[in-house]
């Protein structure tokens, strides 16, 4: 029976305990199985190779994404190291011009040392990506939306080019999450997410995935994941598993509450810009509505220059100053600073990732009582005229 996303978030994967009838999957802690005899094997040997508890995880995340084979690390940036371990020294990557500052970071100082490359495109003009494509480039990655600045990438257009050369597209899912977008489905070949995001939910648990459709790929990943070693511990894939039964109504009410907040900023007379593809006055919305069944929760800011952002930030009552996202509390930050400070000062000015930029990660909570403490923190942070 094919069922419907909101069916599957309950039921993916392993759908609880076959050997007792559970309807939670038990959480294994345990590192290592009994043999029978040499070579006999209940289908475990050692939980980096495999446990019961992140297999149901991985199961379910590959439901989730449409995809074949998933994969559960200790975080976000595990999932990204191995699957740019599939790389090697001559390679190159094309990657977004706005992305995760952590990803630009792993990039830039490890794999780079490794001689493995990266150009960075503005990768929502897709003509740019086909310019950027050579010999030496063995994939295109990107987000979309981006981080911080929500830039939209046309998932499938970009498959379309890459795969037309040959190379890969891997794709950071972490802002929308399969409930809102399916990048497998769009043509590209590995989707990456930062489970300690949505997919977690409750800003507990620190944690990776990754899913492919094709099995040479996977058995590539898989060889990755168990030689590096990154993966995910048994409660960690209980708690994601926990985590994801409640990602559609989360999502429903993190979607609602972003729109209301989008549209009230992009009025208010405090910011002088506003950066989220739900709305019609920004340029990624026709392939944000293409493509996505949503446009996620995440919202961009430039505070007007009438304003202190630091002060901005101290005179907040609800909404909480943190990194991170994607949790059911509203969380800001401050992306010059903290999630994007990694990037080198001239390239944020350059894509405008300004000192005035806030980037909010929109919650659950009431939605009026969220732009109710906007508004106060942001009258208290009003420059004093001289
Ligand atoms: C947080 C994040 C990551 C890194 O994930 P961790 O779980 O923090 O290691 C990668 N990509 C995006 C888009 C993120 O927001």
């Amino acid at each position: 029976m094919s069922l419907k996303i909101d069916s599957v978030l309950i039921h993916g994967g392993r759908d609880g305990d076959e050997t007792t009838g559970a309807v939670n999957v038990p959480i294994y802690q345990t590192s290592t199985y009994k043999q029978d005899g040499l070579g006999e094997t209940r289908g475990w040997e050692y939980s980096r190779t495999g446990n019961p508890t992140r297999d149901a995880l991985e199961k379910l995340i590959a439901d989730l994404e449409q995809g074949e084979y998933g994969f559960a690390f200790a975080s976000g940036l595990a999932a990204i190291n191995t699957v740019l371990s599939l790389f090697k020294s001559g390679d190159k990557l094309i990657v977004s011009d706005n992305i995760y500052g952590g990803t630009f970071r792993i990039l830039d100082n490890v794999f780079k040392n490794f001689g493995i490359t990266y150009e960075i495109v503005n990768t929502s003009d897709v003509s740019l990506i086909e310019k950027a494509i050579d010999d030496s480039v063995k994939a295109v990655y990107v987000e979309s939306p981006a981080n911080p600045l929500l830039t939209v990438t046309d998932i499938a257009a970009v498959a379309e080019v890459a795969h037309k050369y040959n190379k890969l597209l891997i794709v950071d899912n972490t802002f929308l999450t399969p409930y809102l977008q399916r990048p497998l489905t769009l043509g590209a070949d590995i989707v990456i997410h930062s489970g300690t995001k949505y997919l977690g939910g409750h800003s507990d648990t620190v944690s990776g995935l990754a899913v492919v459709k094709d099995k040479e790929l996977a058995d590539r990943l898989y060889y990755l994941q168990n030689a590096i070693g990154g993966v995910l511990a048994p409660w960690d894939s209980f708690l994601m598993i926990r985590g994801i039964k409640t990602l559609g109504v989360r999502m429903d009410r993190h979607v609602a509450n972003a729109g209301k907040i989008a549209e009230w900023l992009e009025q208010s007379g405090y910011v002088s810009k506003v950066y989220y593809p739900g709305l019609k006055s920004d340029p990624g919305y026709e392939v944000q509505k293409k493509q996505a069944d949503g446009a996620g929760a995440m919202i961009s800011f430039v505070l007007d220059e009438k304003y202190d952002y630091r002060k901005f930030f101290k005179s907040l009552k609800l909404i909480t100053l943190a990194e991170s996202l994607g949790g059911v509390e509203s969380l800001v930050c401050h992306p010059a600073s903290m999630t994007h400070a990694a990037i080198p000062a001239d390239i944020r000015k350059k894509v405008g990732i300004v000192d005035e930029l806030i980037r909010f990660s929109v919650g659950i909570e009431d939605a009026d009582d969220l732009i109710g403490d906007l508004k106060q923190a942001i009258e208290a942070s009003a420059k004093e005229v001289k």
